[in-house]
């Protein structure tokens, strides 16, 4: 289901919703309005100087056991770049300074039940090492591929499939 689906009632006065499910909510007996605006998320091309991409195994679901890039959700006052340093540290144990921005795409992201709507920024960035040191829990796996070698049905997500194949050319 839509998050819209899950608003049954008026979260600041309570009362049943009029039409469920229906977007934005609106609560015909306080006037309160809720916007169902995409999730922000990012993720990094990581290239090392050989000109291999860092692609790594997702240890959960959504698409647990796929592969993906280093990445994830931007947090409320925090900049994309600034999310995706971090995210980057926290994945594989790499400091990236510069990040060049490459496209967007639209994503849908299941989690417990309910599919959530995001909008994914993609950058591109270049590595000195390829040493990575994965974060247990969210990773299995690390592997720096060359670009003919990354087979897009293995991908987790629709975006950063699609990102990959505009990205390989
Ligand atoms: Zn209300």
């Amino acid at each position: 289901m839509k998050p819209a689906d899950c608003f049954l009632h008026c979260p600041k006065c309570g009362q049943p919703a009029a039409q469920p499910g229906s977007a934005p909510f609106h609560c015909a007996s306080c006037g309160f309005l809720f916007y169902f605006n995409p999730a922000i998320a990012v993720g990094a091309v990581l290239l090392a100087p050989d000109d291999t991409v860092l692609l790594i195994r997702r240890a959960k679901d959504p698409h647990q056991g796929k592969l993906t890039v280093p990445g994830g959700f931007v947090d409320a006052g925090e900049a994309a770049e600034d999310a995706l340093r971090r995210e980057i540290r926290e994945e594989v144990g790499l400091s990236i300074e510069r990040l060049d921005y490459f496209c967007s795409l639209p994503n849908s992201y299941p989690y417990r039940g309910v599919t959530y709507q995001v909008l994914d920024y993609f950058f591109v960035g270049r590595v000195d090492s390829k040493a990575v040191r994965t974060e247990p829990g969210e990773v299995t796996e690390a592997c720096w591929l060359p670009r003919d070698q990354i087979r897009l049905d293995e991908i987790a997500f629709d975006s950063v499939r699609e990102m990959l194949r505009r990205f390989i050319g």
